[in-house]
């Protein structure tokens, strides 16, 4: 590793690995400058975690900085290669309006990305301006972080800055860049785009790179590569059985858009749930609900599906006796373990939020059935898993509802026969249950605020409600409250 410069005066510490790869994985790439950036939202906890110094970057120097107008000592800005299968077609894609500055060196020694989102047209921009609109911007840094504390892996978002300039969708719209910081952009559609390339010996460095950095462990393993796709494999079904655990529709899961580190990526069309729906769609551009709720799971099998076959060369290299039949019997080993590493996390993941600390056979037809009724009738989604905490289910509500009250039956049942008292039943269930989710109409507000009345602090206040997203504060009542029944559906749209 060459020396890192530490930059003693903002914090930077960029030790750029990414830069000294095959020249075949990036282009090297500036950012374009902008007429007049002013910092929208500043993560002051995120930037000091990162051992930067916060209040030298919070105004003109860090509007400067992550508008990509002046770069940071020891950036190496560059756009990634990468390729991505986009609603099932397959397509040579890279970063059109990211620009990858270098990564950054914690105080605790790990590393992270640092990218600015929206930085200007690439050499893989595609026709695309390289711009990104104010709105989807702060839509990504409200969700991102509000995944985080939801304890999701997920990118963060570090800030984002006006641009004084307007792009162009449908209509003129504020423009904006946001700083994206990750344990690294490396996608499934990184290895598709090497693979595609036939270039096995830059496929081989380049997969070792990866382990290096996400599972540098499994570098000694007697198979490294399998034992890779293994990792990979269950981060990915930890990372979906998360998401279905808080209502959660990424909306875009292209191969492109799955990140081998595990980290929920690319916030474009996605939203929570509100009211209980497996085939629940929010994506406009989604018609055939390919990346509908009850699909996340399939869908990320069938991505992995797509990781695996990158690495199938590299399988079959390993051991001249290994031939390429055996190869994809190992591939397809692990794919196929995948439905059943998912319930794992998932049915674990589930028994928590109803508090069973103990496994019964039956656990999963349990869960189940609340879903059923929760669906047919038309139950607030993360409302009736919370007021399954509070012990006091209001009178008035469809919990007097005869299914409900009969599956309620069975659960107190489940749960007396566990040995762990009640309270502490409660209090694993008021850990796994969130009080507030960013609910589409409270980020929307907050956007048509900010966006449209340059007024910042619905947004403000909405980003410290979602910090303690557990919590059990009257004052955020209001936060915890579905949309009005009578309001149009919700939908995202994928001019991001
Ligand atoms: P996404 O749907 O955000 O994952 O983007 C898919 C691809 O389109 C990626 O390669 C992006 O870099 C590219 N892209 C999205 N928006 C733009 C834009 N405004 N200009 C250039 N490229 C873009
Ligand atoms: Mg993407």
């Amino acid at each position: 590793m060459n020396a890192i410069t530490h930059s003693k005066t903002t914090g930077w510490r960029f030790d750029n690995t990414y830069a000294r790869l095959s020249e075949a994985l990036y282009a090297r790439q500036n950012p374009v400058p902008v007429l007049e950036p002013k910092i929208v939202v500043f993560n002051h906890a995120l930037a000091e975690s990162l051992g930067l110094d916060a209040r030298q970057l919070d105004g003109d120097h860090g509007a400067a900085v992550f508008s990509g107008n002046q770069l940071p000592e020891n950036a190496e800005p560059l756009a990634q290669a990468y390729a991505g299968h986009q609603f099932g077609h397959f397509t040579m894609l890279g970063d059109g309006r990211a620009i990858l500055l270098g990564e950054q060196i914690t105080p605790e020694q790990k590393r992270f990305d640092v990218q600015l989102k929206g930085a200007g047209p690439t050499s893989f921009s595609r026709g695309g301006d390289g711009r990104a609109a104010l709105g989807p911007m702060l839509r990504e840094y409200i969700i991102s972080e509000a995944m985080h504390f939801l304890g999701i892996p997920t990118t963060r978002s570090l800030a984002v800055v006006s641009t004084g300039e307007q792009v162009y969708r449908d209509t003129s719209l504020p423009g904006a860049i946001l700083t994206r910081i990750a344990e690294s952009h490396i996608r499934v559609g990184t290895f598709q785009y090497l693979a595609a390339r036939g270039d096995i010996e830059t496929l081989r460095a380049f997969t070792r790179y990866a382990m290096k950095r996400h599972d540098p462990e499994l570098l000694e393993a007697d198979n490294p590569y399998l034992a890779f796709l293994q990792s990979v494999m269950e981060r990915q079904a930890v990372l979906v059985a998360k998401w279905q655990m808080v209502g959660f529709i990424h909306g875009v899961v292209n191969t492109d858009n799955m990140a081998i580190s595990g980290e929920t990526i690319d916030y474009g069309p996605c939203a929570f749930m509100d009211i209980y729906h497996p085939a629940t769609v929010f994506s406009s551009i989604d018609r055939g609900g390919r990346y509908a709720y009850a699909n996340q799971p399939p869908i990320a099998q069938w991505n992995l599906a797509r990781f695996a076959e990158t690495l199938l060369p590299l399988l079959s290299l390993l051991n001249e006796k290994q031939g390429q039949e055996e190869a994809q019997k190992m591939a397809e080993n692990v794919i196929l373990s995948f439905p059943e590493v998912f319930q794992r996390h998932w049915l674990n993941g589930m028994r928590a939020k109803l508090g069973l600390f103990t496994q019964e056979s039956d656990d999963a037809t349990l869960i189940e059935r609340l879903l059923t009724w929760m669906s047919a009738s038309q139950a607030d989604y993360t409302n009736t898993f919370r007021a399954l905490c509070s012990n006091t289910l209001n009178e008035k509500s469809f919990f007097q509802d005869e299914d409900f009250k009969a599956w309620y039956s069975l659960w107190q049942s489940r749960l007396a026969r566990q040995p762990e008292t009640p309270e502490k039943a409660f209090t694993l269930m008021r850990t796994h249950n969130p009080c507030v989710i960013p609910r589409n109409h409270r980020v929307e507000e907050a956007l048509q605020a900010a966006a449209e009345n340059n007024d910042l602090t619905v947004m403000e206040n909405l980003l410290t409600v979602l910090k303690t997203p557990y919590a059990d504060l009257p004052e955020n009542n209001q936060y915890r409250l579905p949309p009005d029944p009578g309001g149009a559906a919700y939908q995202t749209f994928c001019g991001t």
